[in-house]
């Protein structure tokens, strides 16, 4: 379990490389992207807590997969996620759409779409002092989501809409990739200093059992390709290189 002391949102290690975060307010919680639902229930349950929100991003299975089942155990938990994924998100009650702005735990949540992943990927936005970013699987540290179903210049766009939110904005993604995307960047640009630092970061941060996750957005725009990128043909070029990488 990670903890980000100005929002108390917690981690929780699943699967393979998953995490799903746990926004937790007064004895309130919103989860982002369940994949299973056995330890989001564990960790309610233990801190007697009441399960309010449940965001969805996109409709993969490892980021939906939890989702009925909580429904079962809290009936009233509302599901958010976006209006175009009925169909392959089919437990939502609360459909949203690009640019609305909800209300959860008393805090305003802007919805950005950022499309590439999935053709309709979302992401959750709270403002603020300390602003946050629930990405799914948009943005990753030192990389960024395969494209599936949408295009090189959606993709290219979603992480431009990224760039334009407040530097020191918190990212949450919803895997732990950033070793390998750091060592995939390093066999492009071996002599980057920033590159170079951040791998040495990132492997204390193991080293210690820890999340290498949050990232600040200013921080990523020194040391991930994708965000560096000047233009549509570079970042084709360096998402193909990485498709071929791993
Ligand atoms: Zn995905």
């Amino acid at each position: 379990m990670e903890f980000n002391k100005a929002r108390n949102i917690i981690g929780l290690r699943v699967l393979s490389d998953n995490i799903i975060w746990l926004w937790v307010k007064d004895k309130s919680v919103v989860v982002v992207d369940p994949s299973v639902h056995e330890p989001v229930i564990r960790y309610i349950n233990e801190n007697n807590f009441q399960l309010e929100a449940i965001l969805q991003t996109h409709h993969h299975s490892d980021h939906i997969g939890g989702t009925k089942s909580l429904i079962e155990r809290w009936p009233s938990v509302k599901v958010i996620a976006s209006s175009k994924e009925k169909k392959r998100i089919p437990f939502q009650n609360v459909s949203v759409e690009d640019g609305e702005t909800l209300s959860i735990l008393g805090e305003d949540v802007k919805i950005i779409e950022v499309l590439g992943h999935t053709s309709s990927h979302i992401a959750f936005f709270l403002n603020g002092e300390n602003p946050v970013l629930f990405i799914g699987d948009t943005l990753f540290s030192g990389g960024c989501g395969r494209i599936f179903e949408g295009t090189y210049k959606q993709m290219y766009s979603s992480l431009d809409r990224i760039k334009s939110l407040p530097k020191n904005t918190l990212i949450y993604c919803a895997h732990e990739y950033t070793k390998g995307n750091i060592l995939w960047a390093l066999n492009l640009k071996p002599k980057d200093q920033d590159i170079k630092n951040k791998l040495l970061e990132v492997e204390k941060k193991l080293s210690l059992n820890e999340l290498t996750i949050p990232f600040s957005l200013d921080e990523e725009m020194k040391i991930n390709l994708f965000l560096r990128s000047k233009n549509l043909e570079e970042f084709t070029f360096l998402r193909a290189n990485k498709d071929l990488w791993v």
